[in-house]
């Protein structure tokens, strides 16, 4: 037993709770984190953003290598894989971003308490490690205990040959034949790195699109660069059983309205079909925190749950599951804590699928505009035309910015580029700023730039593009 008290405890070591965690600490309240992992950092270190991008990066190398750079005069042959040296540079990533999590606890004297953290009442959180049972006390408590892998009835996750995205990020040869279930963006981000690296990949979605919670502009067209590049997608399709084998894996799928079931086999499937929120063992409902119909945690504007002294941040939450929204509310809770004031604005919160080319977007879609019957006008320019993308070669994709149409204030923008991640952060602070297409029009942006694209599209909104 314990008898040790906090300012804060956090219980979850994810990017929501470790931020949580540091800016409470700068703002001089003593801190703990809970975490069960072996290592801080939570899913997004560990086995999400930053393992799968280390892969994109280096299968997109591979793949440039291989068949990339030919036209543009460099010559390379005998070119192959070593899929061991592969994973093992991915790990050291890993490792060093989690140790260097670490690093930063022992530097603002964060408490790391290693165990499962459960609700105790009373401002109390028990922590089990090894058998062992200690309590601690917290004047304030914030739950940041995240997501996992949304399974589906009927198919045992083994993650050998029915895998989550952790086994995608780990397979240890590449596979003949991968099927991924789900056409959302880890599903497309895995599915990708693996057809870099020689699989065949199968995307089977339910809806008859894909990065359904993106613009509908941008699904149809990453639809179309993602089958040029060889995946094969299987739209409007329910995978209804999927079992494993000495030899793969058998998979029924049947069209989603209904119709004649198939087989379909492969070596190894992903399934990536969404995150659930993580509540398992938490003690939440026992604790009286009011959890949602998808079973959430409730919160206020200001992070509260339902029980005075009780805060919940990320994915546990509502709200797109992204490890900066996760971050960005942290450090709020922990300011609102320490008794100042913060919010966060969902409507500047940027979505990225990291493919090649990247697809980004802020705010709202234009499907999302009409449904609200917004008067709005788009501007839209097309990478093919940009002097930068000439110089590179990446030509595919485009630049829209809705605004609307009365102030021509910027409500949405989507962008498909080799760099759409890192020019969508323009658009966020513009965003931010309320500011109008013609602000980003008149804003002067470096030349040769892929960003350059960005002021084109705010031209276009005027109707007045430059080099178009
Ligand atoms: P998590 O990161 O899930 O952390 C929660 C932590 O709490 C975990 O470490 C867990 O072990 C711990 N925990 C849970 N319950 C307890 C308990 N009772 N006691 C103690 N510890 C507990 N997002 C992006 O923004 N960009 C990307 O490129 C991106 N790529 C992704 C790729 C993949 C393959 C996956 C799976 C996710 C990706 N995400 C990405 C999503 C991102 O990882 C999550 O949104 C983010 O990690 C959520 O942060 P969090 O702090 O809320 O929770």
């Amino acid at each position: 037993m314990s008898d040790q008290s906090f300012d804060v405890i956090v219980i979850g070591g994810g990017p929501g709770g470790y931020i949580a965690a540091i800016r409470a600490a700068q703002l001089g309240m003593t801190v703990a984190c809970v975490e069960k992992r072996g290592a801080l950092g939570g899913t997004c270190l560990n086995v999400g953003c930053i393992p799968s991008k280390a892969l994109l990066h280096s299968s997109h190398l591979f793949e440039q290598t291989k068949a990339g750079l030919a036209n543009q005069g460099v010559k390379v042959s005998g070119v192959e894989l070593d899929l061991a040296t592969m994973l093992v540079r991915k790990d050291k990533v890993v490792t060093d971003l989690t140790k260097g999590v670490e690093f930063l606890f022992k530097k603002h004297k964060i408490t790391w308490l290693k165990g499962a953290g459960r609700l105790a009442g009373n401002g109390k959180v028990e922590v089990k490690s090894d058998g062992k049972n200690d309590t601690y006390t917290a004047k304030n408590i914030i739950i940041a205990t995240g997501s996992e892998s949304t399974p589906l009835p009927g198919i045992a996750i083994d993650e050998q040959k029915i895998v989550t995205s952790t086994g995608a990020l780990a397979l240890p040869k590449v596979p003949g034949h991968l099927v991924v279930i789900g056409a959302g963006f880890i599903g497309l981000e895995m599915g990708s790195v693996w057809r870099r690296l020689g699989a065949k990949v199968t995307v089977i979605e339910f809806l008859d699109r894909i990065l359904p919670t993106m613009d509908g502009e941008v699904g149809r067209e990453m639809q179309k660069i993602l089958t040029k590049q060889g995946l094969a997608f299987r739209l409007g399709t329910k995978v209804t059983g999927a079992k494993a084998s000495a030899n793969g894996v058998e998979l029924t799928v049947e069209p989603a309205k209904g119709g004649a079931a198939e087989k379909l086999s492969a070596d190894v499937v992903l399934v990536s079909v969404g995150r659930l929120p993580n509540t398992e063992g938490l003690g939440a409902k026992e604790a009286g925190i009011k959890l949602d119909n998808r079973g959430r945690i409730e919160v206020d504007g200001s992070f509260r749950t339902s029980v005075p002294g009780i805060y919940a941040i990320g994915d546990v939450i509502a709200g797109p599951m992204l490890a900066h929204k996760a971050m960005d509310e942290g450090e709020i809770v922990a300011e609102i804590i320490a008794g100042q004031s913060g919010h966060m604005n969902y409507d500047t919160v940027p979505g990225i699928v990291y493919t090649h080319p990247e697809a980004a977007s802020v705010g709202k879609t234009e499907e999302e505009l009409k449904a609200a019957g917004v008067n709005y006008r788009a501007g839209k320019f097309p990478m093919s035309v940009n002097s930068r993308s000439r110089c590179t070669g990446d030509l595919e994709g485009f630049v829209k910015i809705l605004a609307d149409a009365k102030t021509d204030r910027v409500l949405g923008v989507h962008i498909i580029g080799a760099q759409a991640g890192t020019m969508i952060a323009e658009l966020v602070l513009a965003m931010e700023f309320g500011a109008s297409a013609e602000d980003v029009a008149r804003t002067c942006h470096g030349h040769p730039t892929e960003s350059e694209a960005v002021k084109e599209a705010a031209l276009a909104v005027a109707g007045r593009t430059l080099h178009l």
